[in-house]
């Protein structure tokens, strides 16, 4: 176990100005916190974090980053809290500590390949500073490496698949290979030991046989390299067990026949003798067709550069090689940390987030080229949020995303007929947010379609324009069968009769393409029916105002949701009851069409009325149907009560005697004596509201009592 001082001892090797203080005060206080508590090894559990933390400084990182990678693990298995840390260790190290401790709690789920993507996603989304990545990858190592202690096979397999599923590709995006390799093989040991053992076993054979092979080649490199006058470090070694199985199944060879199982490398001090070293090389040994690449004039995506060649080398052994820059090197090996360190010269504070951070987001940017429809940016990522279904299947939709826009992501019928959600288990309003991890169960129901209210919190394109179409359609089917009644109805009280054939004459007249066209322009009020009718018959004489002849009896079939208990409406289109009167069934109605929202339902005596006393095309003349009896309707009282203790109670007792059901209740207006009110209450018809009334009446508490008419 790396020792406290060991530990500040390297991390002031290369950050001189390192806080020193503040690692003691985190190694002593992450030992106090995790006490007496033991690894799968045996080991005190103390030894992890101060492992991860060790690995950290291999990668130089800062001292914020080292002291979170000391306390990782502390808010999650010991009684630290979050308050506590920031208190202790101030507010950058509890956001980063934060940040780590809700990777941890987050698991893979399922681990279908396809999914594997946007599970890294999500890692990258939560890893909202990518010093918390960093950490969990540490972490990762340091726990891979200990895997073998774990008694529970299963718990072993899930880690090790998790570790080659999700974070040895999160490693490699962001460039650090040496924690990639790492990673792959510690995970490949775990999932195929057999072939893991059986390499191994080979590799050792072939090391046997060969003696220093590698020590010879590395020699013979060098003589070529001297000779041609450029200073180099040469270096060989044999590939990772894991990178030569994937050799193996890729090109399906066995393992016999796979000859370069040994890399080499060159660095040296400039771009020039990159060059100057390769022209040696190739000068003195036979290279390997098709195995040259140039990735320092063009880098890799990640920022990859470096030369490549495969030769037939010394002792006609064929053998892989990378001819690069020291610069070059430590950035392939350390990855982002390493581009920070070479571009700090450029001062790095911005904000709280450090340069090489936007270095990374750049990175990213360029790692996915299947992907470059969609923006890649680490910050993209975290302009997504991405959450489960039942079964453990991730979902990624822009932040800000509802469970209306989950549900169209799984599938448009499920959008379509979405009528409520639940999140981690709680039933949630539909306008919810949703947040990076929730697991959303959609509840669907075959009678729901979409709803214009939705339109104005989806966020995703697929949810909105369904929605629309939606809409549209339905505005449509609205205006149509609008103008096809307004024109009936007009032909009818001009004592003609109505066909649509009898339209095709005049649709030119209109600029209408079709006679459906010019219906739905009736609808929509830019034509009256009138001036259809004396388009037809040009010597109609005006009069005959006023008379409303009912049209059609349309009944819904009973149960279904939009079930109207109205005769006289005109099928298809919406219904509502108007808000200034609250028609009730025994009331005498009327409806008023209203273009683009369907019929308003209005007592006979309200007041609205007047203002369309001279558009009778928008009259209809409604009746109540049958069969009223489950169904509620809302009618509204207003009442003015004594300002006394108990009075609201009262007031609600007698409403709920009389099975009332108060659905809405408003104080309009208070003064030291009085309290204006207003009820909206669920009632069966207009008895059952008089009746209420009476009985509201017959309370001391309350002066008055009226059913409100605007
Ligand atoms: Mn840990």
């Amino acid at each position: 176990m790396l020792r406290q001082f060991e530990l500040v001892e390297k991390i002031k090797s290369y950050d001189p100005n390192a806080d020193e203080d503040a690692i003691n005060r985190a190694y002593v206080y992450a030992m106090k916190m995790h006490g007496a508590q033991k690894r799968a090894s045996g080991d005190p559990y103390f030894s992890h974090p101060i492992e991860v933390a060790g690995i950290l400084t291999r990668f130089k990182l800062d001292t914020s980053s080292i002291i979170t990678a000391l306390l990782h693990d502390t808010i999650e298995d010991t009684t630290a809290t979050l308050a506590e840390i920031e208190d202790l260790f101030g507010s950058e190290v509890a956001r980063l500590v934060d940040g780590v401790t809700k990777l941890t709690r987050i698991q893979l789920q399922s681990v279908q390949t396809k999914q594997a993507e946007n599970f890294r996603k999500l890692v990258l989304a939560m890893s909202e500073d990518i010093r918390v990545l960093l950490v969990k990858l540490a972490d990762r190592v340091h726990n891979m490496r200990t895997l073998h202690y774990v008694r529970n096979p299963d718990k072993r397999q899930r880690i090790a698949r998790e570790t080659m599923e999700i974070y040895a590709p999160l490693a490699e995006r962001i460039g650090m290979h040496e924690i990639k390799n790492d990673l792959e093989d510690l995970a490949f040991a775990e999932l195929h030991p057999d072939a893991w053992d059986s390499l191994v076993t080979r590799l050792k054979f072939l090391r046997d046989l060969g003696g220093s092979l590698i020590g010879r080649v590395i020699e013979q490199l060098r003589e070529t390299l001297i000779r041609a006058d450029i200073n180099a470090i040469c270096s060989g070694r044999e590939k990772t067990p894991y990178s030569i199985w994937c050799k193996m199944r890729r090109k399906d060879v066995g393992f016999e026949q796979l000859s370069d199982i040994m890399a080499f490398r060159v660095i040296v001090t400039s771009v020039e003798d990159c060059y100057r070293a390769l022209g040696a090389v190739h000068g003195k040994y036979p290279m390997v067709p098709g195995r040259f690449k140039d990735y320092i004039s063009t880098p890799k995506p990640n920022g990859y550069r470096s030369l490549h060649t495969g030769i037939i080398g010394p002792e006609r052994h064929r053998i892989e090689m990378q001819i690069r820059t020291q610069e070059m090197h430590e950035i392939d090996e350390l990855g982002v940390a390493a581009h920070w360190k070479y571009k700090q010269g450029a001062k790095n504070v911005d904000g709280r987030q450090y340069r090489w951070v936007r270095e990374l987001l750049e990175i990213l940017e360029h790692t996915e080229p299947e992907e470059f429809l969609e923006h890649t940016k680490l910050e993209m990522f975290q302009d997504q949020v991405f959450c489960f279904t039942p079964k453990g299947t991730l979902i990624g939709l822009p932040s800000g995303a509802t469970p209306v826009d989950f549900a169209y992501a799984v599938h448009t019928v499920i959008g379509d007929t979405c009528v409520g959600a639940k999140v981690n288990g709680r039933m949630i309003p539909l306008r919810t947010l949703l947040q990076n991890g929730d697991q959303v169960e959609i509840v669907t129901s075959k009678a729901q379609t979409p709803s214009p209210e939705w339109e104005r919190f989806v966020v995703t394109g697929k949810a909105r324009a369904r929605i629309r179409r939606f809409i549209r359609t339905q505005t449509r089917a609205q205006y149509l069968g609008l103008g096809r009644a307004i024109l009936q109805r007009t032909f009818r009280q001009e004592g003609y009769e109505y066909t649509e054939k009898g339209l095709d004459g005049v649709i030119k007249k209109f600029k209408a393409p079709t006679v459906e066209d010019l219906c739905s322009m009736v609808g929509q009020g830019l034509l009256t029916g009138r001036e259809v009718v004396t388009a037809v018959y040009p010597g109609l004489k005006m009069g005959r105002l006023g008379k409303i002849v009912s049209i059609a009896t349309h009944r819904h079939k009973p149960k279904s949701k939009e079930w109207v208990p109205i005769r006289g409406l005109i099928a298809g289109m919406a219904v509502h009851y108007a808000g200034c009167c609250h028609p009730l069934p025994g009331d005498r109605i009327v409806g008023i069409v209203i273009t683009g929202k369907g019929v308003a339902v209005h007592t006979i005596d309200c007041s609205t009325l007047e203002q369309y006393s001279t558009q009778t095309d928008r009259w209809l003349d409604l009746s109540w149907g049958e069969d009223l009896d489950d169904i509620a309707h809302v009618g509204r009282i207003t009442l003015v009560v004594t300002n006394e203790p108990g009075t609201l109670g009262t007031l609600s007792t007698v409403i709920a005697k009389n099975q009332g059901n108060i659905t809405n209740l408003k104080i309009t207006n208070r003064t030291t004596n009085f309290f204006d009110i207003l009820i909206d209450v669920e009632v069966q018809d207009v008895k059952h509201l008089t009746n209420i009334i009476a009985a509201l009446r017959a309370s001391p508490a309350i002066s008055s009592v009226e059913r409100a008419h605007k």
